[in-house]
């Protein structure tokens, strides 16, 4: 008897942790050093949690030990309740607030919750590619919308609006954006809103980068632009505050929620399911978005997150043949090699070439659901140092590499 994987899992891809990074792994195994940009992991590249959040969650562990409330822990809840209300978010209550094992297993459970055969959703091109997986695996239908790079790859609303059709239910926000680095404007935010509304579209919100911010970037959460469509919004501990391992992130239901009665019952009937999320993280939570954010301190000119954002997208332009906007939030570039100059037909294998000659795992742009095999996704989170020698063997390989 041969065991195949199950045919639900026939178009779904994830390939940031791909191939590619298989291929890593054996190079380590063989005590080469690998340089990673692959991966947006904070504490791997010694970014820690702020130590108020470490001391609560050693405090309170004697008292988590058994399960919870399966929405998540009073406290926590409220913490996000009030975290949401104070951003001009209107009649959010703790009963809106659902606590899950990181984002990504509340982007399953959202999408689970709602999806029938063939629905779609329409998911930014490029995408962080969790949703485009959860939405295949939940039966659904990606329906990819572009995101313009002429246009600091703000959403392209004419082509969001081209590829609605009578199954579309859904629209994905990803602000600030992995991989572009992109932090939208409120008047793109309401334009979109209006689409929705004009087309009954839930809209999903993930703003799990909501303070990682450069310059003079401003972010808004898209669910406190209106009362009268359904939102669904996400944030977590994973990134803002440095701490993906501990596994914890939270999703809010605001705006029509008459309309979405049955739809909560779904996502009541998962979160049911699964019991509850991890508890120790989940007493971290009150402390991360109570008081001193200290995450400001590293996006600030001097911060260590500004700095390796600057140098990156610095270093990027000057390269002969490759543009980076410049990205506004989060933790990555997504730098654009010149078809012309660099004529690639597999990224992928450009990826894996790079990988054997110079050591160094980025991820494929085509990994993000990107249309055309020419950009890569670098993440700023390694040292200064780091990554100018990144960058440099960027540039070296770049320059003699040809693609049969
Ligand atoms: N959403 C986005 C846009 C992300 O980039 C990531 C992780 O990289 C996630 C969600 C998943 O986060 P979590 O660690 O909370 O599962």
């Amino acid at each position: 008897m041969i065991f195949e994987k199950s045919n639900k899992l026939a178009n779904v891809c994830y390939d940031i942790r791909g191939p590619v990074l298989e291929h890593a792994k054996r190079l380590e195994e063989e005590g080469q050093r690998i340089l990673k940009l692959n991966i947006g992991n904070p504490a791997t590249f010694g970014f820690e949690a702020p130590v108020e959040m470490l001391q609560d969650m050693i405090k309170n562990l004697p008292l988590a030990q058994g399960y919870c409330d399966s929405k998540g822990l009073f406290s926590a809840r409220k913490a996000v309740m009030q975290y949401y209300q104070q951003n001009l978010v209107e009649g959010v209550t703790v009963e809106d607030i659902y606590i899950g094992n990181g984002v990504s297993e509340l982007i399953v459970m959202s999408l689970q919750a709602l999806l029938n055969n063939g629905d779609e959703v329409l998911i930014p091109a490029p995408d962080y590619p969790l949703w485009t997986a959860a939405t295949t695996l939940s039966g659904g239908r990606a329906v990819h919308y572009l995101c313009d790079e002429q246009a600091n790859w703000f959403p392209d609303v004419n082509d969001i609006k081209s590829k609605i059709t009578k199954n579309t239910k859904a629209i994905l926000l990803i602000n600030p954006n992995n991989p572009t680095g992109a932090v939208y404007s409120k008047e793109l935010l309401l334009e979109i809103i209006e689409v929705a509304r004009q087309h009954n579209l839930v809209i999903f919100s993930d703003e799990i980068y909501d303070k990682i911010l450069y310059d003079d970037a401003k972010h808004t959460i898209a669910a406190s632009l209106a009362n009268d469509v359904v939102f669904i919004t996400f944030g977590g501990l994973s990134k803002v505050y440095r701490s993906a391992g501990f596994r914890s992130g939270w999703l809010v239901i605001s705006g029509n929620k008459n309309a979405a009665k049955g739809y909560i019952e779904g996502i009541n009937m998962l979160s049911n399911m699964r019991l509850c999320a991890n508890v120790p993280a989940q007493n971290a939570i009150q402390t991360a978005l109570g008081g001193y954010q200290t995450i400001q301190d590293l996006v600030k000119p001097g911060g260590r997150l500004y700095e390796q954002r600057e140098i990156t997208w610095q270093m990027l332009n000057a390269i002969p043949g490759v543009s980076c906007v410049k990205p506004m939030g989060a933790l990555y570039a997504f730098p654009k090699l010149d078809p012309k100059v660099y004529p690639i037909r597999n990224d992928e294998k450009l990826v894996l070439d790079f990988l054997l000659q110079e050591k160094i795992l980025v991820v494929q742009g085509t990994a993000f659901n990107w249309i055309h095999p020419d950009h890569l996704r670098i993440v700023t989170l390694p040292r200064v140092d780091d990554l100018e020698e990144a960058i440099k063997r960027l540039e070296k390989f770049l320059k003699s590499y040809k693609q049969k």
